[in-house]
């Protein structure tokens, strides 16, 4: 199995390191061939997304991926910037899924902003569709109405096919945890919500396994605060998508600890860290990496089908984790703090244990 590996900028290449350290460090017939992206492929080739890296990720089974960016570019037009590498990745290797896990492991409850009884043991995925819905559908703009009112619009709309891509995602996901899909729509006022509650209870009967549930987005928003722990996947558009995963990310309150994934349709994947390049802290040493190694167990999971090897790096770093081994973000009083390595060599070291 061929992965690419993109570390990008800032403390991209250092949690990289960690990530390969530890996919190494399996029984695996893995190959890993490096790519420039970022900012790190401007300043050597002036591109972002250099054709060579393009040609590695085609031929790729899987890529891993960094972060990008940094002040040092946030000047360059806009087909220069380093997240351009980003949206050209997706779009040139058509990843229409992404999928964002919200986990929140016991030793860290405290860290959410939410109560700790409410988020403790809260393990959802959230799956968006990337390439669709009003973010990208015609016509959209603002014209000037008869009269002279200005007015701005755009057009929310979902073809059949994508509402069927991405509700196969869902439910393959499903089956490789809980087996509980709720949708979320806005079906009582929308018709494309209307129109993709109707795809997605028609995909379901291919997966009578998958025990499948509608929840309009106010309510999604509602629920996700209350009582997450009702939750095992849940899959929506694109901009309801949007606003649902970070909310989800917050409430695991360490952005360094979560991992992502976009999907294309035959579960080939790219697979990063939640998190940007943190230039605040490049190069010191301190990056948590277990976001990025829990990045590589999706991959595993996700595109390599390698589940048990996925359970083992997963439980390798809830073991660090409860050995009290913390990075800077994630350090509470009286804990134990470890740079970037150290928190690789910890998750390593209980891997082989
Ligand atoms: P950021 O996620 O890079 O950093 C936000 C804060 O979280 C910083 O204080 C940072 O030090 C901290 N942080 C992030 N990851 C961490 C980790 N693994 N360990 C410890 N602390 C961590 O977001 P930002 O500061 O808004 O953006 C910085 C750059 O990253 C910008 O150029 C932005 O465009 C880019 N960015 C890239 C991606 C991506 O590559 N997918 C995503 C978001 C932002």
């Amino acid at each position: 199995m061929k992965i690419a590996v993109l570390p990008g900028d800032g403390i991209g290449p250092e949690i990289m390191a960690e990530a390969l350290k530890v996919l190494k460090a399996l029984d695996l017939d893995l190959e890993f061939e490096h790519g420039l992206v970022g900012g790190a492929a401007y300043d050597i080739v002036g591109e972002p997304l250099p054709a060579a890296t393009l040609r590695l990720a085609r031929a790729a089974d899987a890529l891993m991926f960094g972060a990008v960016g940094g002040p040092q570019y946030d000047t360059l037009p806009r087909a220069k910037r380093p997240e351009q590498a980003i949206l050209g990745l997706r779009k040139e290797l058509g990843l229409f899924a992404n999928l964002r896990p919200a986990i929140v492991y016991a030793e860290l409850a405290d860290a959410s902003t939410i109560r700790a009884d409410v988020v403790a043991g809260l393990d959802l995925l959230i799956l968006r569709e990337l390439t669709g819905d009003v973010y990208f559908g015609q016509p959209r703009g603002v014209r000037t109405l008869e009269g002279g009112e200005r007015e701005g619009y755009d057009t929310m709309r979902y073809t059949e096919s994508e509402v069927r891509r991405i509700a196969h995602a869902g439910f393959r996901a499903a089956m490789k945890r809980g087996r509980k899909l709720c949708s979320v729509d806005k079906a009582n006022v929308l018709e494309t919500s209307q129109f993709w509650r109707d795809v997605v209870v028609e995909v379901a009967r291919e997966y009578p396994q998958i025990e499948l549930s509608h929840m309009y987005v106010d309510n999604a928003a509602m629920q996700l605060i209350r009582n997450p722990g009702q939750f095992d996947v849940i899959v929506t558009g694109n901009l309801f998508g949007d606003i649902l995963s970070d909310e989800a990310s917050m409430l695991t309150g360490s952005i360094g600890m979560l991992p992502s994934a976009a999907l294309d349709e035959n579960g080939k994947g790219l697979y990063e860290p939640i998190h940007g390049s943190a230039p605040d802290i490049a190069g010191k040493g301190v990056a948590n990496p277990l976001a990025t190694i829990l990045s590589a167990a999706m991959m595993l999971r996700y595109s390599l089908n390698q589940d048990a090897a996925a359970d083992r790096i997963e439980a390798a770093v809830r073991k660090v984790l409860a050995q009290g081994l913390r990075c800077a973000d994630i350090s509470q009083d009286g804990r134990q703090t470890v740079g970037t390595s150290a928190m690789g060599d910890a998750v390593l070291a209980a891997l082989r244990a």
